[in-house]
């Protein structure tokens, strides 16, 4: 018996996952392609937040792009998958915890759900709901960068400005790959009591 790359009687979850700039959507949507050149029905969802490149699509830092729906909470997916066979998810970091039960209904139902998120935050905290669904995944790729400063793989994200939100959308000049060596969250951190609390950070570990 062999793997096989398409859904037949069952579905499953696959998570791209890893830092900035190591190429999780442009990953998310090869796969999606792929699909659709072998005329299976693709949706690709989106959280509204990332306001980056059009509207409507998903798209990576190289230019690859790929329509999408927008939407606001995980909650909606299941109102606009349809006929979909295959569910992709881009910056599932942005959604909350409901994504994991919602990518398990979707997979029950015989899906083939293909998500793409930052495992870590700027500070190293596991960024949830990434973390949950790696572990009910049947497929993960942790995807690596390349360190700016030594060129070795890289799978931190080190942010170069003070303040704002978790992840500053759509500013990838504010971030940088680096590797274990030469990623200090310390550097840059915003000031305690200028930081808006994330679940990690609210949880106080
Ligand atoms: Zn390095």
């Amino acid at each position: 018996m062999h793997p096989h790359l398409m859904p037949r009687d069952i579905g499953w979850i696959e998570v791209i996952t890893g830092c900035m700039f190591s190429g999780k959507t442009e990953e998310l949507i090869r796969r999606l392609r792929r699909a659709q050149y072998g005329r299976q029905p693709v949706v690709v969802f989106k959280p509204r937040i990332d306001g980056r490149y059009a509207e409507d699509s998903v798209g990576s830092h190289s230019g690859m792009r790929m329509r999408s729906v927008q939407i606001d909470h995980a909650d909606e997916i299941p109102l606009h998958v349809g006929d979909a066979m295959v569910v992709g998810i881009d910056e599932a970091q942005f959604f909350d915890e409901a994504l994991v039960q919602i990518a398990e209904n979707l997979a029950n139902e015989g899906r083939r759900v293909v998500i793409a998120g930052l495992d870590l935050d700027y500070l190293g905290k596991p960024f949830e709901p990434i973390p949950h669904l790696l572990a009910v995944a049947e497929y993960i790729q942790k995807n690596l960068a390349i360190c700016v400063i030594c060129g070795n793989p890289a799978d931190r994200s080190q942010r170069l400005v003070r303040g704002g939100d978790r992840v500053l959308v759509g500013e990838s000049e504010a971030y940088e790959a680096r590797c274990r060596l030469h990623w200090n969250p310390k550097d840059f951190a915003p000031l305690q009591e200028s930081l808006p609390l994330g679940p990690n950070l609210a949880e106080g570990h």
